[in-house]
């Protein structure tokens, strides 16, 4: 990191050992987690092949191979290149005068001959910067680091710069919390909450941490935000000033939830084809509804058993979750595997179509956890939980790797066979979750309207403000009367019944509208003015919440207890 102004690391790397005559090197297309072809090598910008003073032959036979000719007997092969690293988020890398960030699939090759050999890691930072990463530091002068193999460096990223480093014991292991970029902002909050969530997630598999270091690598940039897990360490984003607002601040630390509960869920209970991985191609799942959806849903139970988030502002999340995938045209069309499995394709590259196309996995898959896991309450009389179906994998399976079959077996270990038919209607196939499921721990879901004197009838359109300040039409939905009428993403949206339609209005000025009297809408489509006629549907409750049923029985307000680890409020 010697030039940070110019945006651009210089690697060096130095291998010792056996050099075939041709010897390729390759960077990686994705990095786990993150599920899109990304082509890092776009970013190498030159690249050198040496060994001792000698000049190798070097050149690329594909867009992410490097082929060097050399020599016999070479016992040093030395690569030298620079990688153009300026994107900001958490599964890139970026480098300027304030700080270095990278993860290493987006900047370190590997040799196709042989990746489960140690690398030691020598970071030269900018001057006067510290680093951090989950590696463990080498006893020697300067920053270097020892990874295991390449699937362990490139699941380790670094940060340097100037950043505040806490350090907490939790479970009896050391915890790190890096942040960066939040100077004279008060984390005394996050300080506080952080622990209490590790313990309570370490509490649902009753056995002592699978690490013996971990290191939170938070960085504070305003209107960003992400997160990507990693086997003992978590890369997390946000704007600091979310800190300020309480549901906002309940939505950071369930960022942060999730991203740690990953470290079981996903990191070390995962399919086998999911590390060691192939970084050259696209690895097909369909489990990413339980990778990624059952630690959404785990990531907000967290924060009710910890007592961060009172469990009603969790109730409320999971009631407008529901309320969102009702609006959902797709999870009609596609089922939890089948977006896990498209999600190269889909999830990962959103389009006008996105909702009628496919559901998130992340969405759906929680609400099937939560689902699932009361069934399983109610099926076993509060004796057993998802919990215990976590439990059974990280008992039968542990770090190994499981087949894709392991899941629903440990379900129906758990629930019977019941569950079988509950996986075929809700995550085989597309049927609703009914509400009864909720009568198991005493509670109702209302569908109701914020405003009663401000009802809005429903159009199928979703609509948001461009950079230049005009609404443009988002989505349409299938099936909905801006369908009918012809209407398409992209469209400008000029005008309501020939007024101009304001972004911040649209919601009152639709409500002044009748459902099933015909309304017009004017918009610019590829430069032409066009105006559609639509006739809306009946208005959509827009306010769904969980209430306590007042004749729940003793035994469901038990079972509250023991699912949210709180009295049912
Ligand atoms: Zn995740």
């Amino acid at each position: 990191m010697q030039k940070p102004n110019t945006h651009r690391f210089q690697i060096r790397i130095e291998w010792r050992g056996d050099t075939p005559k041709h010897m390729m090197w390759r960077l990686p297309v994705w990095t786990p987690g993150s599920y899109l072809i990304r082509e890092f090598s776009r970013h190498i910008e030159w690249i050198q092949a040496s060994s001792g003073t000698e000049l190798l032959p070097i050149h690329k036979i594909d867009k992410a191979t490097f082929e060097v000719q050399c020599p016999e007997n070479t016992s040093l092969l030395t690569l030298t290149y620079e990688v153009f690293a300026y994107d900001l988020s958490v599964r890139t890398s970026y480098l300027d005068t304030s700080r270095g960030y990278f993860n290493g699939a987006n900047v370190f090759l590997y040799p196709d001959t042989d990746i489960a050999a140690a690398i030691e890691l020598e970071v030269i930072p900018d001057t006067g910067w510290d680093v951090a990463t989950a590696l463990p530091r080498l006893d020697k002068p300067g920053y270097c680091f020892i990874a295991s193999d390449y699937d362990t460096l490139v699941d380790s990223p670094v940060e340097a710069g100037h950043f505040q480093r806490y350090i907490f014991e939790a479970c009896d292991v050391r915890h790190e919390l890096i942040f960066t970029g939040f100077e004279d902002v008060d984390l005394s909050a996050l300080v506080h909450d952080i622990p209490r969530i590790v313990e309570a997630a370490q509490s649902i598999f009753q056995s002592p941490l699978p690490y013996t270091r971990y290191v939170f690598l938070v960085h504070g940039q305003v209107q960003s935000g992400g997160g990507l897990e990693h086997r003992n360490s978590a890369s997390i984003m946000f704007d600091p000033f979310m800190l300020h607002d309480p549901e906002k601040y309940s939505r950071i630390l369930g960022l942060f939830a999730h991203e740690y509960f990953h470290l079981w869920n996903v990191k070390r209970l995962r399919p086998t084809y999911l590390g060691p991985f192939d970084y050259q191609h696209e690895v097909y799942t369909p489990l990413l509804w339980v990778l990624e959806g059952w630690t959404d849903y785990y990531a907000w139970i967290l924060l009710a058993r910890s007592g961060v988030v009172e469990s009603g502002r969790v109730l409320d999340y999971f009631a407008e979750a529901f309320r969102q995938l009702d609006l959902i045209p797709a999870r009609h069309q596609q089922s939890l595997t089948q977006a896990s499995f498209d999600t190269w394709i889909k999830l990962y590259r959103p389009d006008g179509n996105t909702p009628n196309n496919t559901i998130s996995y992340y969405h759906k898959g929680a609400l099937v956890a939560l689902a699932l896991d009361l069934s399983l309450r109610r099926a076993t009389g509060g004796r057993e939980s998802l919990d215990s179906v976590l439990r059974v994998l990280w008992t039968s399976y542990g770090d190994q790797g499981y087949p894709d079959t392991a899941v629903d077996s440990a379900l129906v270990q758990i629930g019977g066979p019941f569950m079988r038919q509950l996986l075929d209607q809700w995550v085989y196939g597309t049927e609703d979750i009914p509400d009864d499921v909720f009568d198991t721990v005493g509670l109702k879901l209302l569908r109701e309207f914020k405003n009663l004197s401000q009802k809005v009838p429903y159009t199928g359109i979703v609509a948001e403000q461009s950079a230049a300040h005009s609404v443009v039409i988002k989505h349409v939905l299938k099936g909905s009367p801006a369908e009918s009428a012809g209407l398409a993403p992209g469209d400008e949206w000029i005008a309501l019944n020939n007024y101009r339609i304001p972004f911040d209005a649209i919601e009152a000025r639709l409500s002044a509208c009748s459902a099933d009297e015909p309304i017009t809408i004017t918009i610019f489509r590829h430069h032409e003015l066009h105006t559609f006629t639509l006739t809306p549907d009946s208005p959509l409750p827009d306010r769904w919440r969980f209430v306590t049923d007042p004749l729940a029985a003793e035994e469901a307000r038990t079972r509250f207890t023991e699912w949210m680890g709180t009295p049912i409020p």
